[in-house]
């Protein structure tokens, strides 16, 4: 049971060796095969349990597969990612998107971070030049889609992490408007992965709302 027998394509699988991860974790070893299998997934995990690679492995590894996706011209002022992972905070975001990135390394996959709470100037160019995953807070990527910056039509994957943390925060309404952008925003296409630590009512309703027939982790 080692990253070395799933086979998440060679530079993905490289740079996990490169990052001297040998062994999934428990939230790892059962959430990466349920996505690659192409099931949405609820899973209850905490911080510290590798939850951020079991949700970037299957969508880096998605993306390199990639059943040839339209580009927009070059120039376009609008952005189409292809995933979205949506998180609580600043901090949270930074940290996903510097993971993401070592794990995209030479993969050509494309990942851009937008928070709330700086600038938005720099974001803009950054995502100019390309994104295929966008690590993103709810607050800011609302304002993203206003400005008509970028367009969530072709998300295929969508990641929600701390979900409950979201909630608490008071991000439900814009997460509900985000989501409602997406053009495939239940079965079919678009997977999702909903990861929190607890699962009150309200999480439960998410899931019910933004996940098709989807399998529950708890580890
Ligand atoms: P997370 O729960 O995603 O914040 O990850 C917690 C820490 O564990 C991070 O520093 C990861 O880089 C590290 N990590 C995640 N998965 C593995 C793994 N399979 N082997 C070794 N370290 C890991």
């Amino acid at each position: 049971n080692t990253f070395a027998e799933i086979d998440l394509g060679e530079a993905l699988n490289e740079n996990i060796r490169r990052c001297k991860y040998v062994r999934p974790t428990p939230v790892q070893r059962h959430a990466i095969p349920i996505s690659l299998g192409g099931r949405d997934l609820m899973a209850c995990a905490q911080t510290g349990s590798g939850k951020t690679a079991a949700f970037c492995f299957p969508i880096i590894s998605g993306i390199m597969r990639g059943q040839s996706v339209q580009r927009p011209p070059r120039g376009a002022r609008t952005v189409y990612p292809l995933a979205l992972i949506l998180s609580p905070t600043r901090e949270l975001s930074m940290q996903i998107h510097e993971e993401a990135r070592k794990f995209s390394y030479q993969t050509g996959v494309r990942v851009v971070v937008a928070y709330g709470g700086a600038p938005i100037n720099q974001q803009l160019r950054d995502l100019e030049r390309g994104v295929d995953i966008l690590v993103a807070t709810p607050g800011r990527l609302v304002d993203l889609l206003e400005r008509a910056r970028v367009s969530l039509q072709m998300i295929r994957y969508l990641a929600l992490d701390e979900a409950d943390r979201m909630l608490d925060m008071g991000f439900e309404p814009q997460i509900r408007k985000i989501v409602e952008q997406m053009d495939m925003p239940r079965a079919g296409a678009r997977q999702t992965m909903l990861f929190s630590a607890t699962f009150p009512k309200e999480i439960q309703r998410l899931a019910a709302d933004f996940l098709a027939n989807y399998i529950f982790l708890a580890v």
